[in-house]
C-alpha cells in the first residue's frame, strides 16, 4: 500500500480562510494560524510515515475525529503545479480490513458523482495515510441559515446524486450527515467523505465491504478469523491455517476499530450476567425529572412478544410485556446482532431498534434529517446521547403510533408509555424557521410550540441557546451558541441571511421530506427515485 494506487484527482480547491472548532468536534482550517498542539501532531506524523515528507507539505490539521485526523497538505513535487491535499491519518488501531474496505470504496466508487475520490496511499508499519483531493468546504452551522431556498435544493440534489452512485455500488454509508458531505459554496462543488463505517449490500460490488462485519458480528468472530493485507489484496483465513503473508505489523494487529466497543451498550448485571440492551428508558426519570410529561420506551423482537426468543426457554413466560419493567427472563435474553454504527441523531429507525436487516435505506433516513434541519433552519435537529432517547424523539416529529406500526414491519415491539401524535412537517418547519417573522422569537414563542413535545423541552432544558434564536437571530451575531463547545457553533459567516424562496416553499418539498422520514424502509424512497421527485424539476441529471 505504500505505493500510489493512480487514482485521478479532482480539481484541488483554494485554502478557507478561518478556522474553529466544528459542531461535531472536528477542527476547521485557520490560515497561517497553528496551535502548538497541532505542530506537534503534524511532526509526529512526519515521523511515523516518513516517505510524506518526500512528497507533502503539511500545512494544517483541518479535522480531528474519533478514528482519524485530517490534514491539509500541499505536494512537493519538481513539476506540474502545487496542489492542495487532504491526508487521513487513520488510528493506528484501525483494524486493516476496515482500512482496506474504505479505501476501497473511495478508489471504486469515488471520483465522480460528488464522492470523494483517492490520489494516493501511505502506510509505514500500522500507520496508513489516506492521501484526497482537498476540497475547501463551510461549516454546515455556518452556512444553516443563510442559504437560499434554491441552494437547498441543490444540496439536497448533490447529495441524492452521491448517495445514488454509492449505492449502485451495494455501499452502505452509515454515517451521512453535514460533516461527511463537504460543500463548496462558491464553487457549487459537493463531496462525500468518511466511508470509515461503510458496510455492504447483500450484493455489493466492493469486495472488500464483503468481510467487513457489523460490530456485534466482529465481536463473535474475530477471535476465530485473521486477515492478512498484502499490497492491494486481501485474503481471510481460519485459525486452522492462518496466513502470514504480510510482515507489517498492522497486519497483526487484533484491535479492531474502537466504534465496536463504543457502540455497544451491553451492562453487566448485579448477578455478572450480561443486561439486556433493550431497557426501558423512562425519560421522566432520566432526563426530565422536573419536567410531568414523558415518554417511556422499549424495544423488544416480535418474538419476544411471542416469548420465543432465541436464548430463552419459549416456556418462560415474560412477565414485562406492557409493563415500564424488563423482567428477569428479559434481561436474560442474548443481545440482538444488528450494526448500529453512525450518530444518534441520523440514526433510523430500524438502526435505533437493531433491526438486522439494514439497507442503504439507512443513509436516506439520514439525508432526510439533514432536509429536515435545512427546512427548519435547527442543527443539530436530534440530539440524543441514546439510541432510545432518540427514537422517542423521531416519534415526537413522526408520532409513536407510527413508529410502533412501522417497526412492526420489520419484526420490532415498541412499548410506548404515552401517544403522541405525528407533527404535520410543513407547520413544524415554518414554526422553527420563523417564516415570515423579521423579529427574533422570543423564548416563550418557542416554549408554546414545545410545551407539548418532551423532546424538545429536555432541548429547552440543556440547549436552550439552541431553541430561542431565529434564524434572523442568530446572523445578526447576538447568538447565545457562539462558540459552545456542545455542538452549537454559532453563526460566524459573513454572507448575508438570503430568504428568497423561504416564503413560497412548494408542498414537493415537504412531500420529499415526508418520503425520506418514512418509518418503514422497504417505503422508503431510494436515492435515485429522489432524484425524480418533482421536488427536482427543472433540475439537470
Ligand atoms: P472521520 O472518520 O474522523 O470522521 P472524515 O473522513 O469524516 O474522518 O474527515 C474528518 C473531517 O476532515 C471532515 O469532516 C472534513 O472536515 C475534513 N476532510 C476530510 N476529507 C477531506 C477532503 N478531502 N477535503 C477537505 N476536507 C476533508
Ligand atoms: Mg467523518
Amino acid at each position: 500500500m505504500e505505493a500510489s494506487l493512480g487514482i485521478q484527482m479532482q480539481e484541488p480547491t483554494a485554502f478557507s480562510t478561518r478556522g474553529r472548532f466544528l459542531a461535531d468536534g472536528s477542527l476547521k482550517h485557520e490560515q497561517n494560524f497553528k496551535l502548538p498542539g497541532v505542530k506537534k501532531d503534524i511532526q509526529k506524523l512526519y515521523e511515523a510515515v516518513p516517505q510524506l515528507g518526500n512528497v507533502f507539505k503539511i500545512k494544517d490539521k483541518i479535522g480531528e475525529g474519533t478514528f482519524s485526523s485530517v490534514y491539509l497538505a500541499t505536494t512537493q513535487l519538481k513539476v506540474g503545479p502545487e496542489e492542495k491535499i487532504a491526508l487521513k491519518h487513520l488510528i493506528p488501531t484501525s483494524h486493516p480490513v476496515r482500512i482496506a474496505a474504505e479505501l476501497q470504496c473511495l478508489t471504486v466508487a469515488g471520483g465522480q458523482d460528488n464522492v470523494m475520490g483517492v490520489k494516493y496511499c501511505f502506510r509505514k508499519n500500522d500507520h496508513v495515510v489516506i492521501a484526497m483531493p482537498y476540497l475547501e468546504h463551510e461549516s454546515f452551522l455556518d452556512i444553516l441559515n443563510s442559504l437560499s431556498f434554491q441552494e437547498v435544493r441543490e444540496y439536497m440534489f448533490n447529495l441524492f446524486k452521491a448517495l445514488k452512485r454509492i449505492h449502485q455500488f451495494g455501499i452502505v454509508h452509515r454515517d451521512v450527515k453535514p460533516s461527511n458531505f463537504l460543500y463548496n459554496r462558491r464553487l457549487r462543488k459537493y463531496a462525500l467523505v468518511d466511508f470509515g463505517l461503510a458496510q455492504g449490500t447483500h450484493d455489493t460490488k466492493i469486495e472488500l465491504l464483503k468481510f467487513v462485519q457489523s460490530e456485534a458480528q466482529q465481536e463473535s468472530c474475530s477471535q476465530n478469523k485473521s486477515y492478512v493485507i498484502t499490497g492491494n489484496k486481501i485474503s481471510l483465513s481460519s485459525p486452522a491455517a492462518p496466513k502470514e503473508l504480510d510482515q507489517q505489523p498492522t497486519t497483526k494487529t487484533a484491535v479492531k476499530r474502537p466504534y465496536t466497543s463504543a457502540q455497544i451498550q451491553i451492562k453487566q448485571g448485579k448477578d455478572g450476567k450480561l443486561m439486556k440492551q433493550s431497557k426501558t428508558v423512562d425519560l421522566l426519570s432520566r432526563k426530565l425529572a422536573t419536567k410531568k410529561k414523558a415518554i417511556s420506551t422499549k424495544v423488544m423482537n416480535s418474538s419476544v412478544m411471542r416469548k420465543t426468543a432465541s436464548s430463552c426457554p419459549a416456556s418462560l413466560t415474560c412477565d414485562c410485556y406492557a409493563t415500564d419493567k424488563v423482567c428477569s427472563i428479559c434481561l436474560s435474553r442474548r443481545q440482538q446482532v444488528a450494526p448500529r454504527a453512525g450518530t444518534p441523531g441520523f440514526r433510523a429507525p430500524e438502526v435505533l431498534t437493531k433491526c438486522p436487516n439494514q439497507t442503504t435505506a439507512i443513509d436516506m433516513w439520514s439525508a432526510g434529517v439533514i432536509f429536515l434541519s435545512l427546512l427548519s433552519g435547527r442543527y443539530p435537529f436530534y440530539k440524543a446521547s441514546d439510541d432510545l432517547t432518540a427514537l422517542a424523539q423521531i416519534m415526537t416529529i413522526r408520532g409513536s403510533r407510527e413508529t410502533i406500526q412501522a417497526a412492526k414491519t420489520f419484526g420490532k415491539s415498541i412499548l410506548c408509555s404515552k401517544e403522541v401524535p405525528a407533527q404535520d412537517l410543513r407547520k413544524l418547519c415554518e414554526k422553527l424557521r420563523g417564516v415570515n417573522s423579521n423579529t427574533p422569537k422570543l423564548t416563550s414563542d418557542i416554549q408554546e410550540l414545545t410545551s407539548q413535545d418532551p423532546t424538545f423541552s429536555e432541548k429547552m432544558d440543556h440547549k436552550g441557546a439552541h431553541l430561542i434564536q431565529t434564524p434572523k437571530a442568530q446572523h445578526s451575531g447576538n447568538s447565545l451558541c457562539k462558540g459552545d463547545s456542545n455542538g452549537c457553533g454559532g453563526n460566524l459567516d459573513e454572507s448575508p441571511t438570503n430568504l428568497e424562496g423561504w416564503d413560497e416553499v412548494p408542498d414537493a418539498a415537504y412531500d420529499l421530506l415526508d418520503k425520506l422520514l418514512d418509518l418503514n424502509p422497504a417505503s422508503r424512497i431510494t436515492a435515485e427515485e429522489a432524484l425524480l421527485h418533482p421536488f427536482f424539476k427543472d433540475m439537470g441529471l
